[in-house]
Formats: structure tokens, C-alpha cells, sequence
């Protein structure tokens, strides 16, 4: 059965500065439209941040919200809302619908986009698919072909049912260091794209190409710097850069886009110009 989920938030116990923290903390992950609205709400203690069961992108944010409270049960309230009633519900239980969504809604896995749903290229919102003609709630928005389709679900994606159907692809990319043509079939057919601002290169690794693992700053990723050298001494080229502002570049200017083999888990980045 379908439900909406309502966040309830109460700051009494935080002073100005802890207030002032957690909404520039918040205005980084919610979209700009929507911050504005939240800041009223949070104001007025109602309704801060409602949900749909499908919306898996914005139960993510809901429990980043949660987290920026320090998980403390008397700063909020979730409410689980059905046709029939509304429950309140732990933390515990919105950590089972984040566990189980890819599987209560039969979503499928990308194997060089694993995290497709975490990306930001996946919109959730209900209509009906241009290839299935089925209502879905799971969609990606733009491929590369001679055909107009604009929204096409993820499951005709997966099943390569959009790409073979409509001659459409998702990304063009073609290695550099091996040869087969199924792999390059998975990548530009049965592959939702990554979102980026300049066309970047979908790395490679042990002959094949490697999972896309998301959007990351030097921050995120320092931990793998010497796993990363040989990226980071090709990317730094790229921009005239030394090593110390090229890092200093991925935490400002610079979005780097972090891989993974599939095969040995070597990991692999590039970088990309908003
Ligand atoms: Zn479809
Ligand atoms: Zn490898």
C-alpha cells in the first residue's frame, strides 16, 4: 500500500549558531526550491519534508536531514501516513525502507552504474514510459539517437528494450584498451549515462570498463590517493596543475568522478569542469 512520509522538526533545544549550521547544511542536498519552503516550515514547527514511498531520492534526504539532528529522537518525528492511518515510526524502520527499496520496487542493478539511484540520474516521479507505456515512478530523462524520447524507465533500460526498439543509446563512450563487443553493447545500451558537465571518459580497467561509483571531492576520496596516482598525475596535466592544486581544485572548482574495477577493485578518477 502506497504512503507519504511527514518529518516533524523542533530546533528549541539548538541555539542561533546550531540553527544557522544546520540549514547551510541542508541547503547543500535539498533543491533551492524546496530549501525555501523547509526553512518556512521548520519556522512554523509543522510539516517540514513530505515524501511519497517512491521518492527514494528525497527519503535520502530525509535521513540526512535526521542525521544533521545527531539522530536525536526529541528534535523530530517521522509519520508514516496511509490511506487509513498514521503511524509514527523509528529510525530503525526508515533504515528498512531505505534497505528494501531497490527490492520492494523490483529496481534493477547496472552493473557499470551500481549506484544509479544514488547518482542523481534517476528522477522519481510518476508518469507513464515512452517505450513500455507502463506507469513507473523510476525514470531517466535523455539519451542520444535519432528518436524523441524523452522519459523511458528504468527497467526498459535494463531489459536493452528502449535501446534495441527505438535506436536509441545512453552512452557513447568506446574503450581504449580492449576490444569486445558486448561490453560496449552493455555500456551504450542497457547503461543509464553519468550525469556530468563535460563529456568525461567511462574509465577502464583488467579489459573491461569499471563501475561508475558517483560524484566525489578530494576530501572523499584522499584516502585512496596512492591507489589514485597515476589519475591524479594525467588529470593535474589535463590543467597545468601541480598534485597539491589539483586537489585542492577537486574541493572547490573541479568535480571528480570516482570508478571502480569490477574485476581487481582498483580505483580509478577523473575529473570534470562545471
Ligand atoms: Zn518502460
Ligand atoms: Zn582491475
Amino acid at each position: 500500500m502506497s504512503y507519504t512520509l511527514i518529518l516533524e522538526i523542533v530546533l528549541t533545544e539548538l541555539n542561533n549558531n546550531q540553527k544557522g549550521k544546520f540549514f547551510s547544511e541542508v541547503s547543500k542536498f535539498i533543491p533551492t526550491q524546496d530549501f525555501q519552503s523547509f526553512r518556512r516550515a521548520v519556522g512554523k514547527k509543522t510539516e517540514v519534508y513530505t515524501v511519497f514511498d517512491t521518492e527514494y531520492d528525497k527519503i535520502i534526504n530525509l535521513r540526512k536531514i535526521i542525521k544533521l539532528l545527531d539522530d536525536d529522537m526529541t528534535n523530530f518525528t517521522i509519520c508514516q501516513k496511509t490511506e487509513e492511518k498514521i503511524i509514527t515510526i523509528n529510525l530503525l524502520d526508515l533504515e528498512n525502507i531505505i534497505d528494501e527499496f531497490k527490492v520492494v520496487h523490483q529496481l534493477p542493478y547496472f552493473k557499470y552504474h551500481p549506484n544509479v539511484y544514488e547518482s542523481g540520474r534517476i528522477s522519481y516521479f510518476k508518469d507513464i514510459c515512452e517505450v513500455c507505456n507502463q506507469e513507473s515512478s523510476f525514470f531517466n530523462e535523455g539519451c542520444y539517437g535519432e528518436s524523441d524520447l524523452e522519459i523511458i524507465c528504468v527497467h526498459c533500460i535494463a531489459s536493452g528494450k528502449a535501446g534495441k526498439e527505438h535506436s536509441v543509446f545512453f552512452n557513447y563512450q568506446y574503450p581504449i584498451s580492449f576490444n569486445d563487443d558486448n561490453i560496449v553493447e552493455e555500456l551504450h545500451l542497457r547503461t543509464p549515462s553519468i550525469l556530468s558537465w563535460q563529456e568525461i571518459s567511462w574509465l577502464e580497467h583488467c579489459n573491461d570498463f569499471c563501475a561508475y561509483i558517483g560524484e566525489v571531492d578530494w576530501e572523499g576520496v584522499s584516502y585512496l590517493e596512492s591507489a589514485l596516482h597515476s589519475d591524479l598525475t594525467l588529470e593535474a596535466s589535463k590543467y597545468n596543475l601541480e598534485h597539491g592544486d589539483l586537489k585542492k581544485a577537486l574541493d572547490s572548482y573541479l568535480v571528480g568522478h570516482l570508478f571502480k574495477c569490477i574485476h581487481c577493485g582498483k580505483h580509478r578518477l577523473t575529473t570534470d569542469l562545471p
